[in-house]
């Protein structure tokens, strides 16, 4: 059976749905292909935060902006509850050498108009009555924001099919050829797809379909484990993160992570840590139950959880907020983020082939940029100019080398 459409989707993670909707929303007829089940990638297996003080000044920060805009209309105009919140933020501060990190990060943001504070003993006190003592201060951001990922995704489904979106699971292309300025998508299901343009919207696995046309984008898994709690009373006002989570996400290449922290045994277990690439994060969903992440690590496409991870994680949580030794936890689950060496996602069309776009490589922000994403890959594919330069994120940086694009996309 053939299917003709405007747009082919691959990929129903919470980027390809988004673009799906947006270009539904628009008018457009869409083919959404995933080789398993929508979610079945990290936007199944992750956190919930629209984090904004994580980021850097800079593009990121910026489009992290607009999606939180784009969130509040998504709120209002999905068919279904996204549980969006907005909570606020709070970074904590050990110590003396983090705290002049973080005052200069949070100058930086503040110049570029996010509104962070740094908050006293005191005042986090008020906010986290269960946070240790050793916590000497934290950041303070109003605009941090939550959302649940899998209802994110369902709003985004139910939206995109009440406008005619074609949904077709366990299915994956086997060939992507180009065939009169159109696309020809033979699926591993038996049909073929027609389709004036293609998005690449496959996570982790975005690589896979590239290898289809003879090109190699360095985007890479790195996993993320993640505990689960029972449900519980709130336990204080805000999400929170560790300044050493920041500094785990934001520390470049060749700088030495930091010594053991007060909760290790030592050096051994602090290098431990190191490897799994251990971060703070520390949120309570709408039904009460408390996500405690997480790790960054580079294990491939291995999805399991580990113990030793997962002790590492529980004794963590425990010595930030000491009430945490009585509780259970219930559950434990790994995503993988698609990572790019620079941190930045790929988002455009691929020179050499017409029609076919990228839309992936999000690592830890895919959630929180979710909304812009979809809306800057739909004006592409449209031929409009997006609200943002994406000169960031233009997927050539990554295909120097790579042979004659013309010459592959014509054979
Ligand atoms: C532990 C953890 C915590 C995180 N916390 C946050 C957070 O708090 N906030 C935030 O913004 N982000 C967070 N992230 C990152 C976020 O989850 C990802 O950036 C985001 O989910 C990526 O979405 P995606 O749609 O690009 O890819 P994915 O969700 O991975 O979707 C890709 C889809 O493509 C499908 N697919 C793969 N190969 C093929 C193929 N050949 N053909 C068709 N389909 C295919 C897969 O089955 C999958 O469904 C976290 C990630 C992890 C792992």
């Amino acid at each position: 059976m053939t299917i003709r459409a405007d747009v082919t989707v691959l990929g129903a993670g919470v980027n390809g749905m988004s673009t799906a909707y947006e270009l539904c929303k628009r008018g457009r007829s869409v083919v959404l292909v995933d080789k398993v089940v929508m979610g079945a990638g990290a936007s199944g297996s992750c956190d919930d935060m629209i984090l904004l003080q994580s980021k850097k000044p800079g593009i990121l920060l910026e489009m992290a902006f607009r999606s939180l805009e784009l969130f509040r209309d998504l709120e209002k105009e999905l068919p279904c509850d996204i549980e969006f919140d907005t909570r606020g933020g709070t970074i904590l501060i050990e110590t003396p050498e983090e705290l002049a990190v973080m005052e200069d990060f949070v100058a930086s943001q503040n110049r570029h108009g996010l509104a962070v504070e740094i908050v006293d003993a005191r005042r986090i006190r008020e906010l986290h009555p269960h946070v240790t003592d050793r916590v000497i201060a934290s950041t303070y951001s109003a605009r941090d924001s939550q959302v649940n990922p899998m209802l994110l995704m369902k709003g985004f489904f139910l939206g995109a099919t009440a406008k005619g979106l074609t949904f077709l699971r366990r299915s994956r292309p086997e060939s992507l050829s180009p065939r009169n300025g159109r696309w020809e998508i033979k699926l591993s299901t038996g049909e073929t797809l027609e389709t004036g343009s293609v998005v690449n919207a496959a996570g982790a696995w975005a690589n896979e379909i590239c290898g289809l046309l003879g090109l190699e984008f360095p985007i890479a898994p790195r996993k993320g484990q993640v505990l689960v709690t029972e449900q519980l009373p709130p336990l204080g006002a805000t999400n929170v993160w560790s300044a050493q989570y920041i500094v785990s996400k934001l520390r470049p290449a060749g700088v030495p992570a930091p010594g053991a922290a007060p909760w290790m045994s030592g050096p051994e277990e602090a290098r431990k840590a190191a490897d799994f690439g251990l971060g703070f994060a520390f949120t309570g969903t709408h039904s009460g139950n408390y996500l405690i992440g997480s790790t960054r690590e580079n294990a491939g496409f291995d999805k399991t959880t580990v113990p030793e991870a997962l002790g590492l994680l529980a004794r963590q949580v425990i010595h930030y907020f000491p009430v945490m030794k009585d509780v259970h936890f219930i559950r434990t689950f790994a995503g993988l983020r698609p990572s790019t060496p620079d941190g930045m996602p790929v988002i455009g069309e691929v020179p050499g082939f017409p029609g076919f776009f990228m839309a992936a490589g999000h690592e830890g922000d895919g959630i929180a940029l979710s909304p812009i994403t979809g809306r800057v890959t739909a004006d592409l594919v449209e031929g409009r100019k997006p609200e943002f330069s994406l000169e960031s994120f233009r997927p050539e940086r990554f295909l120097e080398g790579q042979g004659d694009l013309d010459e592959a996309a014509s054979g």
